[in-house]
Order: structure tokens, then sequence, then C-alpha cells
């Protein structure tokens, strides 16, 4: 084979693995829709791919009529996604196959600190590893969901004071130190757009404005089917939008900001002296059973948040926004008053009407994000005749 030949089937294997990628699996008659390639190069090439153990076919249907269906292989790796939330950890194992192999939360204290909450991630993730028969080298990356602006550059938070006892501290250093694997930082609200456009109600739209209401409020932007971070990971960050001139001091330093309005202590206050303590995971609990003091509190951050999303909506214009985060438990009884601020306040079009939608992945989407965040961001080898071109996490022969 000629060199130009050479590096055009290289081309071309490149351009069906990084569709099946995106995708997670398609036909072979999908990858000629999708990539414009003849049905002999793919037939060609897709078998090359299953010899080298880059992809797996499975039988499936079409339209009523038997197909094969192309994924990437189980041995090009699993990513790894953690979200760090307020009061909890989750952690997701995925592979190429967008599908998700092993899944598991942990409760995490009040304030807690990155050492302490870095080590459980990484003890929880060993021993889901161990659980599904895989080892750390067979993870391609591991995603991290912080609840707080991501300098992605670094992995630091941007903001000080935003997530005490996190300041400070490289999470993706310590992170990628401690397992040896490339590590990926950002905002949890990005990650939940991120997932929301890959694989849920946002499938179909290339901007739209994830917004993420839970012990905090953050919002993720994607315009053009790509995530926008600003330049210093703060754009979106809607809970720090000063919403009262003269209210209370926010952990950022500023006065008055959305979170001092609709965090978890601004819903959690008002109901000390009619309901007693109570978590925000009470709040949504009864808010759902119809506790009408409840469902007041949540009504009114729905109205607060919207009227900030608004003006996102006006500065972007997407053709959707996807609300997430705990709060959004509650069904209607936060959306409903979110919608109407929100369609109260951008400018009525007739092209594409804006859409409020809730979560199609609910509690799920941050940790889904992260792990797509690792398939976006790593390289599928195709350089297949060359020697020692096993893709990574390919055990050894014998
Ligand atoms: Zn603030």
């Amino acid at each position: 084979m000629s060199g130009s030949q050479s590096s055009l089937r290289e081309a071309n294997r490149t351009l069906i693995v990084e569709t099946i990628k995106q995708y997670g699996g398609l036909t072979q008659v999908e990858l000629v829709g999708a990539t414009g390639l003849s049905p002999a190069t793919v037939s060609t090439i897709v078998k090359e791919l299953l010899g080298a153990g880059v992809v797996d076919t499975q039988t499936t249907t079409r339209s009523g009529r038997r197909a094969q269906m192309v994924t990437l292989a189980r041995q090009v790796g699993l990513a790894a996604g953690i979200q760090i939330g307020h009061r909890h950890l989750r952690i997701a194992l995925g592979d190429f196959a967008h599908d998700v192999v092993a899944e598991q939360t942990l409760p995490l204290p009040h304030e807690h600190r990155a050492d302490t909450s870095l080590d459980r991630a990484v003890l929880l993730l060993v021993g889901m590893l161990e659980r599904v028969g895989a080892s750390l080298d067979e993870v391609v990356g591991v995603g991290v969901a912080l609840p707080a602006p991501v300098d992605t550059a670094t992995g630091m938070i941007s903001v000080r004071g935003v997530m005490r006892g996190w300041d400070d501290v490289h999470v993706g250093t310590v992170l990628a130190k401690r397992i040896a694997r490339p590590v990926y930082v950002d905002n949890d609200a990005n990650l939940g757009a991120l997932a929301e456009v890959t694989l849920g109600v946002g499938r179909e739209h290339r901007d739209l404005v994830y917004v993420r209401a839970s012990y905090g409020t953050g919002a993720g932007i994607v315009i053009n089917g790509q995530v926008h971070r600003g330049i210093a990971g703060t754009a979106g960050e809607i809970g720090h939008v000063q919403v009262e001139p003269q209210g209370d001091i926010c952990r950022c330093g500023s006065r008055g900001c959305l979170d001092t309005v609709v965090g978890a202590p601004a819903l959690l206050d008002p109901l000390r002296a009619s309901h007693g303590t109570l978590a925000l995971r009470d709040v949504v609990q009864r808010a759902n059973a119809g506790d009408p003091g409840c469902s007041r509190v949540v009504a009114d951050a729905g109205a607060a948040i919207g009227r900030v999303v608004a003006g996102l909506g006006m500065a972007i214009n997407p053709q959707c926004v996807v609300v997430g985060g705990e709060l959004a438990e509650t069904g209607g009884t936060l959306i409903d008053p979110l919608r109407a601020a929100v369609l109260r306040g951008v400018l009525p079009n007739e092209i594409a009407p804006l859409t409020v939608v809730p979560s199609a992945l609910g509690a799920r989407a941050e940790v889904l994000g992260a792990v797509e965040l690792v398939l976006r961001s790593t390289e599928v080898p195709v350089r297949l005749d060359e020697p020692g071109a096993a893709p990574p996490g390919a055990r050894a022969a014998g």
C-alpha cells in the first residue's frame, strides 16, 4: 500500500472510530450515512477494527430487519466519572459504548474537606473496578464534577470561598498522583449540560442552558454543541448573580447573590419556626408529599431562579432550558414557576420558542457528564498496522 493510501485508510479508520464514539453505537448502514464513506470501505474497516479488538458487533434490529450494531470494545477502556456534591459522592464507570457498567453513591458530611473526600473517592472507585473485574490500568481517564467554578486548565476552583475546605487544592493533580490516570475536572452544571446535550433531553439541540438547582444554583451553557466555560470557568455561575443589592453577604464575598436567596440555608431558615430543623432532602420529600410550606419555599425559589435564567436566555438565545439538581425532583413545584419567570423575561419569538423542561437524567446528569468528558477527551488509537498498537487496557496474550 502506498503512503497516501495508508494515511487515507488511517484517516477513514479515525473517522469511523470517532463516529462510533460520538454515538455510542451505530449499525454499519448508519455508519455509512454518518461518515459519508462507501459501504465497502465501512465494511472493510469495521472488519479490521473487529480483528484488532477495537470494536465489538452485536446483532440488533433496525426497521424490523437484522443489522450489526458496532460499538467500541470494552477492552478499549473504561471512563470513570466522580461527582462531588455538598452531601454526597457519586461515581459511575462507563465504557465507550456509552453504557454505565457500575454506579454508586456515598453520603458525605456537611462541609467535607478535599483530602478525606478524595481519599473516599479513590477507595470507592478501586472497589467498583474490582467488582466489575477491571483494573485501574483499564481506566482511560477520570472526570470530576465539582459544585464550584473550575479553571479546567489547572483543575482548581477559580473562585475562593465557594467550596470551603477545597480552596487552593489542585484537585486534578492530587487525584492524578493518587491513581496515575489522566484527570479532567469541571464544574458540575457544565457536566450536567454536557450529559443532557449528549444523552438527555438536549440531544436534538445545539444551544441549551442546563440549570442545576441544589444546595447552590449553577448553570451550564452549551453553544453549538460545545460547553461554554468562559476564560476562568465562571460562565453560567448564576448562583452569584446579584438579585438583592441590599441582601446578605454571599460566600463569594458579594452581596445579595441568587444563592443567598435560593441556596440551601436560605430555603431552610424560613421553615425553622414552622417545621423545625430540616435538611434539603426533607424539604424535597415534604414538597412532594404536598406540604404547603415546603412547596411554597421551592416554588418561590423556582421563580427567583427563573428571573435570573431569563437574563441568561436573553444573552444566549438557547432552544431549551433543562432543569436538574435536587430541587428539580419536586417536578412542577419548582419548574412551573421557574418556566413562567423565564418566559416572562425573554423576548418571545415565533421561530424557535424557548422550552423549559426537566432533566431526563435526574440526579445522574453530572456524573454521566463526567464520564462523557473523559470519553470526549480520550483518543482511541487506530494505527492498527503498526506493531504494539494495541488499545490501552488490552491484556497481553498468554
Ligand atoms: Zn455569591
